[in-house]
This record gives structure tokens, C-alpha cells and sequence, in this order.
């Protein structure tokens, strides 16, 4: 069976509903802000509004990749909510943000070297800084 790219609803994450489905799921909501270490509220960018590569990358995947930050600071937020309600979700989830963002994601880590990182990875494991050199390093001429 093939999967075929839907939308995904990021502003269903605010409203504790699956982005993919409009379900709701079982934690939602909660978001702390990294600075201030409080709850917060976030604004969501568009992702590839910011030329530059990220200050920090944040634990959780799914915030890098929507690049979020808190209302309070400005600042990384963490997340603890669910965005998908099932399984089957999830895989939507991963298919989508793939069609959408690339099976890889050039992501320059602190020693200024770009690494290619294959989406689903930062999805379903997260990504630490420490984490990059794994990775193999970016050729613009296999980026097609
Ligand atoms: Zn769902
Ligand atoms: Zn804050």
C-alpha cells in the first residue's frame, strides 16, 4: 500500500488534537519554555523562514523541524505532548514531513560542518548535538 502525503495540521498541537486526524490525544499541551524552565505558549514559524541554521537544536524532532519558540523568551522550547494519536498517525506524520522537508535535513552542528540526517531519524529518535558527527557530512552535488 502506498502512503500518500497529507497535510499536516501543526496548530492541532496547541489545540491537543493529532495533526494528522483531528483526534484527540492523551497529553497535550504541555510545553516548556528552556530559558525560563515554565509552561509556555508558543508561536510557530514557518520552517525555512530563517536562512541561518539554528543557535541550538532542540531535543525534540518535530519542534526543530517546525521551529518553535516560546512566547515568554523567544527561546527553545521541550516538548511533552503527543502530536499523533496512533501508530498509523505517526507514519502519515513521517510521510508528510518527508514530501514536505526532504527524507534529509542539512543540519550544521557547532563545528560548523553541515551533516545530512535523514528526517525520520530526528522524528522518531531526536537529535542531540553530540549526535551529529555521526553523521555523514553534506555534498550540495548529491543534494538534488
Ligand atoms: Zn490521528
Ligand atoms: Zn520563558
Amino acid at each position: 500500500m502506498t502512503h500518500k502525503a497529507k497535510p499536516i495540521k501543526w496548530i492541532n498541537s496547541e489545540a491537543g488534537l493529532c495533526v494528522m486526524c483531528d483526534r484527540r490525544v492523551g497529553k497535550a499541551g504541555h510545553y516548556v519554555c528552556l530559558s525560563c524552565n515554565r509552561p509556555c505558549e508558543v508561536d510557530f514559524r514557518k520552517l525555512g523562514g530563517d536562512p541561518q541554521a539554528p543557535r541550538t537544536l532542540q531535543l525534540n524532532a518535530v519542534l526543530f523541524l517546525a521551529d518553535l519558540k516560546s512566547r515568554c523568551c523567544n527561546y527553545d522550547v521541550e516538548v511533552l505532548s503527543q502530536i499523533t494519536c496512533s501508530d498509523d498517525c505517526h507514519e502519515d506524520f513521517v510521510v508528510a514531513l518527508c514530501a514536505q522537508f526532504g527524507e534529509f535535513k542539512k543540519i550544521v552542528g557547532p563545528d560548523g560542518v553541515a551533516r545530512k540526517v535523514p528526517t525520520r531519524t530526528i522524528i522518531e529518535k531526536g537529535l542531540r548535538t553530540a549526535d551529529l558527527k555521526r553523521f555523514p557530512a553534506w555534498s550540495d552535488q548529491g543534494a538534488a
